[in-house]
C-alpha cells in the first residue's frame, strides 16, 4: 500500500476521437500501476465532478455558460483543439474534481496523484491546446477559499509553456532582474524570465520554440533551447526550484508532471530520457520532502510515438513518489 492515494476515474477517458492525445492514457497508468505492483487497488480514490462554483472561481461566467450550454463558437471550439461535446464537459468538471481532492490529500500525506488533469493552456475566458478548464488552478482557488493555504507554486515540466497558468495567476506582477545564478549549459544558453509573484507563484520549464507561441509571463520562466538533454534540463529544473523557494514560501506546490519533454514525443523537441524524466520527478520530490512542502502531481500531455512510453514515464513519477516519500511500513 502507497503512503499516498492516487485519484483515478474510468470517466476521465476524454471522448476526442482519433487525436494526437491518447485519450485512454489514464487507464492505461491506472492498469499498469496495478500489474506491475507499483500501487494496489486501495490506493486509487475515486473523484466527484467540481462543482460550478468551484470552476467559477477561475472562470468567467460567460464562458462556464458557454460550455453548459453548447454555445461556443466555432472559433472558440477551435482554438480548443479537441471536440466539443457535453461528455467532453464532464469529463473535464471531473478532472477539476479530481485536482481537488489530489490537493486535500496532498495537505493531508505530504503528496498525493491526480492520474489526470494538468491543463495548464486553460484560460479564465476560453480554452486552448486540449485543455477546456484549468483544473489546477480551480483546486488552488479551492484549498484558498477553504482556508486550507494562502500561498502555492506551480512547478510546470510540460514541454508546453504553462500559459493558462501564468494568465490565470498574474497579479500584478512586474518583471525583475535575471536570477544571478545560472547552471553551466553544454548547449544553447535558456533565456530566464522572472517576475514578481501575488498569492501563486508560477514556475514553467519549457521549450521556447513551441506551443504556445505568445507566452504571458511566469513568475520563472525557463525558456529552454531546442534538444536539451537530461543533465541540462536537471540543472535548470534545480535552479528555478531554488529561485523560486528563495524568493517565495508556498503552502501547496503544484507539479505539472508533463511526458513529453521526452526525446520521443511528437509534440516536444526536447531530448530527454525516460530515465532523465525520473530523475525530474524525484529532484522536484526531494525538494519537497527536504522542505516539508506538500505537493499534488497532475500529468498534463505526453505525445511519445509510442503511447506506451507515456505509460511508463507517468508510472515512473507514481515509482519516484514512492522512493522520496517511503513505501507504507518501510
Ligand atoms: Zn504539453
Amino acid at each position: 500500500m502507497l503512503p499516498f492515494k492516487l485519484i483515478y476515474s474510468p470517466d476521465y477517458y476524454l471522448p476526442i476521437g482519433q487525436h494526437v492525445f491518447p485519450a485512454e492514457k489514464y487507464r492505461r497508468i491506472h492498469d499498469r500501476l496495478i500489474e506491475s505492483g507499483v500501487a494496489g487497488p486501495d490506493d486509487f480514490l475515486t473523484p466527484e465532478p467540481a462543482s460550478d462554483q468551484d470552476v467559477l472561481l477561475v472562470h468567467r461566467p460567460d464562458y462556464v455558460q458557454k460550455l453548459k450550454t453548447g454555445t461556443l463558437s466555432v472559433r472558440e471550439e477551435m482554438e480548443m483543439e479537441i471536440p466539443y461535446s457535453p461528455e467532453l464537459v464532464r469529463a473535464f468538471w471531473l478532472a477539476a474534481g479530481g485536482s481537488i481532492l489530489a490537493a486535500q490529500h496532498a495537505l493531508r500525506d505530504r503528496v498525493a496523484f491526480n492520474i489526470g488533469g494538468g491543463f495548464h493552456h486553460a484560460f479564465p475566458d476560453h480554452g486552448e491546446g486540449f485543455c477546456m478548464i484549468h483544473d489546477v488552478a480551480v483546486a488552488i482557488r479551492r484549498m484558498q477559499r477553504d482556508n486550507k493555504i494562502r500561498t502555492a507554486m506551480t512547478v510546470d515540466c510540460d514541454v508546453h509553456h504553462g500559459n493558462g497558468t501564468a494568465a490565470i495567476f498574474a497579479g500584478t506582477r512586474v518583471p525583475r532582474d535575471p536570477l544571478p545564478s545560472r547552471p553551466a549549459s553544454t548547449l544553447g544558453q535558456p533565456t530566464l524570465r522572472n517576475a514578481h509573484a501575488g498569492d501563486v507563484f508560477t514556475i514553467s520549464l519549457h521549450q521556447h520554440n513551441n506551443y504556445p507561441m505568445y507566452k504571458p509571463l511566469s513568475s520563472i520562466d525557463v525558456d529552454l533551447p531546442d534538444g536539451i538533454g537530461d543533465d541540462d534540463y536537471l540543472a535548470w529544473l534545480d535552479n528555478a526550484l531554488s529561485s523560486g523557494l528563495r524568493q517565495f514560501e508556498p503552502e501547496l506546490i503544484c507539479y505539472i508532471a508533463g511526458a513529453d519533454p521526452y526525446r520521443e514525443d511528437q509534440l516536444g523537441g526536447l531530448s530527454l530520457t525516460i530515465e532523465g524524466l525520473k530523475r525530474r520527478d524525484e529532484l522536484v520530490f526531494r525538494v519537497c520532502s527536504a522542505r516539508n512542502i506538500p505537493v499534488m502531481v497532475t500529468y498534463a500531455g505526453g505525445y511519445a510515438r509510442k503511447v506506451e512510453d507515456t505509460v511508463t514515464i507517468h508510472c515512473n513519477t507514481v515509482a519516484a513518489a514512492r522512493q522520496v516519500f517511503g513505501a507504507a511500513g518501510s
